[in-house]
């Protein structure tokens, strides 16, 4: 190959990021603060203190320091399984037989299988410092459970999780590593809390959703004491964490002088997403470059492209607070369709404002599609991709193909975010022809956003 950038970008430890970057702090609309459904204010930091560690509410507060400094436990449990390797996808371009230049950042070379653990570390870490006993939290396809449940062994906290049960019946193994990292794991919705009870009487045989678990995991925390919730996506600090991913990611390409033109990423609350292009879209905020941001989500699930930008609730038991977010509607409960960790309904707020002010573009994709893409990637790059990140796979094909029609040699960048070894009845149903693209209606989607909270703000 005459090109002289290697096939994988890898950083030395001395080039890691030492502070995570708050994009927050370069937005000149900043996105709208979490609201107390009760009085209709901002959530303080002592209402938030009921459900959230203390230096984590601060995080989630902070609209305004730039970088906020790494902790050394923290950098050092890092440098166990990081830098991820910036990898240039010579093979798939060469099947392609495209001039794009692709690359893909990839998230999955830990036992969690995904980014996750960049922010279930940092949480843990806080939640331990601030001497708790442990941390109830939901899990959608089990990704987060498990990257929570190894860092919370590491630091020999307790870990309660509740699971989406349509995945905890289709992954039981993904169970077990939990568990076996010492997690008690709970199929959602279940019989233990009152708002489970609840929704299982209004919606019999209820698959799950990740609203219904949040929810679940909330209300133990608030039964037990010594606990805090915490939460795998979505909210500010989760992004705040995953921006090691995007700052790395520049780094990476800084050694090389690549400029990439296109970035892209699955989206389901948006965290892998934004942190891996928070960096980017600083320099988009600050005038000094421009990208084209693509974020991808299902079209079973499609909070970005078919959503409104409004307050809703975090959860589906309403007993979080109101985020303003491009949202289907906390009632809306996806199909039972495989693409566990994007089945949410809600959206980051950070990244819901800079969607909403043009910053970044979204697109929706159908699951066979997703999974066409999938076996596409692993077949020439090896490494048999979760069916999340395949979202963004599947994009990143179209726009390679895009290139080689045109003949430009668009600079993309993907976020790979995970692997999806524990997705293999999904890869199965896919084999066996047997998987559908269910795509919500018009009317059932009109059903969820009737049921929107009246906030005029
Ligand atoms: C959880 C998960 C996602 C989606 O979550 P975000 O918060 O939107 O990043 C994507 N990919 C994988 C592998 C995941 O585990």
């Amino acid at each position: 190959m005459e090109n002289s950038i290697p096939y994988k970008i890898y950083l030395e430890e001395s080039e890691m990021p030492k502070a995570w970057y708050n994009v927050r702090s370069d937005m000149k609309i900043k996105p709208a603060p979490l609201i107390n459904p009760g009085t209709l204010q901002p959530m303080t930091a002592e209402e938030l203190a009921g459900v959230f560690c203390d230096e984590l509410i601060a995080q989630e507060l902070d609209d305004t320091t730039q970088y906020i400094p790494i902790p050394e436990e923290i950098l050092g449990f890092y440098k166990m399984y990081r830098p991820s390797p910036l990898v240039r996808a010579y093979c798939l371009e060469e099947k392609l037989k495209t001039p794009a230049k692709i690359y893909y950042k990839f998230e999955g070379n830990n036992t969690s299988g995904s980014h996750k653990l960049n922010s279930a570390i940092a949480q843990a870490y806080y939640a331990k410092k601030q001497g708790l006993k442990g941390v109830t939290t939901e899990t959608g396809a089990g990704q987060w459970g498990t990257a929570l449940s190894m860092a919370c062994a590491y630091l020999g906290l307790d870990c309660r999780v509740y699971m989406v049960k349509v995945s905890y019946e289709q992954k039981p193994f993904r169970r077990e590593v939990m568990r076996t990292y010492g997690a008690t794991v709970t199929p959602s919705p279940s019989e233990t809390t009152e708002i489970g009870r609840k929704i299982l009487a209004e919606h019999p045989g209820t698959t799950g959703s990740l609203g219904c678990a949040i929810s679940e995991a909330v209300e133990a925390e608030m039964k037990l004491d010594g606990y805090k919730y915490v939460l795998g996506s979505v909210l500010n600090q989760v992004l705040l964490h995953q921006t090691v991913i995007g700052l790395e990611t520049k780094a990476a390409l800084d050694k090389y002088n690549i400029k990439p033109d296109m970035i892209i990423g699955c989206a389901g609350g948006g965290s892998n997403l934004g942190g891996l292009v928070s960096p980017f879209i600083g320099e988009m905020l600050r005038g000094e470059n421009n990208y084209q941001i693509i974020a991808v989500e299902p079209a079973s699930c499609p909070s970005f492209t078919r959503g409104k930008f409004a307050y809703d609730f975090c959860d589906t038991g309403k007993v979080c607070p109101l985020a303003k977010m491009y949202t289907l509607g906390s009632n809306f409960i996806p199909s039972a369709n495989h693409a566990g960790g994007l089945r949410y309904h809600g959206m980051s707020p950070i990244l819901s404002q800079l969607y909403h002010d043009g910053y970044m573009e979204a697109r929706s994709v159908e699951q066979t599609a997703v999974f066409e893409a999938a076996t596409q990637f692993a077949r020439v790059e090896g490494i048999l991709p979760a069916p999340e990140s395949s979202h963004a796979i599947r994009v990143a094909i179209d726009e390679a193909i895009k290139c080689r029609e045109t003949g430009e040699e668009k600079t993309i960048v993907f976020g790979l975010t995970g692997t999806g070894y524990f997705d293999m009845v999904a890869y199965e149903k896919f084999n066996n022809g047997e998987m559908s693209d269910y795509i919500p209606t018009d009317e059932e989607l009109q059903k969820s956003f009737d049921t929107l909270p009246k906030v005029d703000l």
